[in-house]
C-alpha cells in the first residue's frame, strides 16, 4: 500500500466536497435560468397587451369624434331658432347634414375598431394562459432545485464530518503539504505512470523520482507541478 494512501482517502472525500460546493454555487444560477425561460412568454403578453391598448384607443378616438359632432349639431340646432332668414336656415341644415355624414363615417370606423378588438383580446387571453402554464412548469423546476439544494447541503455537511475523521489518519507533515497545494492544484495526489510521467501535468520525471516513488517512504513531488506522486498498482 502506498504511504500516501491516507491522503488518497482524504482526497476522495475532498473531491466529493468540491462537487457538492460547486453544485451549491450553481443552483442559484440554474434558478435564474429557469426564470429567464419566462421572458419570451412575458414579452409576448406585453406585445399583445400593447396591441390591445392601441385597438382600444382607436375605438375611443372614433367615439370622441362622434360625440364632438353630436354636440356641435346640438349647438347648431339651438342657433337655428334665432335665425332670421330662410336662407340662413337652409345653410345651417346643409351644415348639419354634412356633420351627420361625418358622424356616420366615424360610427362605421368605431364599429370596425370594435371588431378589431375581438381577436386582440383573444391574443391577450392566450398569452396570459401560456405564461401561466410556463410559470407553473418553472415553479416546479425551481421547487426541485430548492429541494436539491437542501439535499446537497446535508450531503456536504456529512462529507465534512467524514473528512474531519479521515484527516486524523494523515501524518501532520503530509497534511501540511497537501493543504498548501490543494489551494492551487487539483487533484493534489496523482499516480506516476509506468513511463515515469506525472498524471497531473504529464511531465516525464527523471528516473530518480521514479525510484523514490517506488521506495514508498515519504512524499515525492512532481518536479514541475509539485503534485504528490504515488505508484499506481
Ligand atoms: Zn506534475
Amino acid at each position: 500500500m502506498s504511504v500516501v494512501q491516507p491522503l488518497l482517502d482524504l482526497q476522495e472525500i475532498d473531491g466529493r466536497i468540491r462537487g457538492l460546493q460547486q453544485e451549491i454555487r450553481d443552483i442559484p444560477q440554474r434558478k435564474d435560468q429557469e426564470h429567464e425561460r419566462l421572458n419570451g412568454a412575458r414579452e409576448a403578453l406585453a406585445r399583445a397587451q400593447a396591441e390591445l391598448k392601441n385597438a382600444q384607443l382607436r375605438v375611443n378616438e372614433a367615439e370622441t369624434e362622434v360625440k364632438a359632432r353630436r354636440e356641435k349639431i346640438q349647438a347648431l340646432k339651438q342657433n337655428q331658432v334665432s335665425l332670421k332668414t330662410n336662407k340662413e336656415f337652409q345653410m345651417l341644415n346643409l351644415e348639419i347634414a354634412k356633420i351627420e355624414g361625418e358622424i356616420e363615417n366615424y360610427e362605421a370606423r368605431q364599429l370596425a375598431a370594435m371588431d378589431d378588438l375581438i381577436p386582440v383580446k383573444h391574443q391577450v387571453a392566450e398569452a396570459e394562459e401560456k405564461l401561466k402554464e410556463q410559470q407553473a412548469v418553472v415553479d416546479g423546476y425551481v421547487a426541485e432545485l430548492d429541494a436539491r439544494l437542501a439535499a446537497v447541503q446535508a450531503e456536504l455537511s456529512a462529507a465534512e464530518t467524514e473528512r474531519a475523521e479521515s484527516a486524523k489518519h494523515v501524518t501532520p507533515q503530509f497534511m501540511l503539504y497537501y493543504e498548501r497545494l490543494r489551494a492551487k492544484r487539483w487533484p493534489v495526489v496523482v499516480s506516476l505512470q509506468h513511463d515515469c510521467v506525472c498524471n497531473g501535468c504529464h511531465l516525464v520525471q527523471p528516473p530518480s523520482v521514479g525510484q523514490m516513488v517506488r521506495r514508498n517512504q515519504g512524499i515525492v513531488a512532481c518536479q514541475m507541478c509539485g503534485r504528490i506522486l504515488y505508484m499506481a498498482e
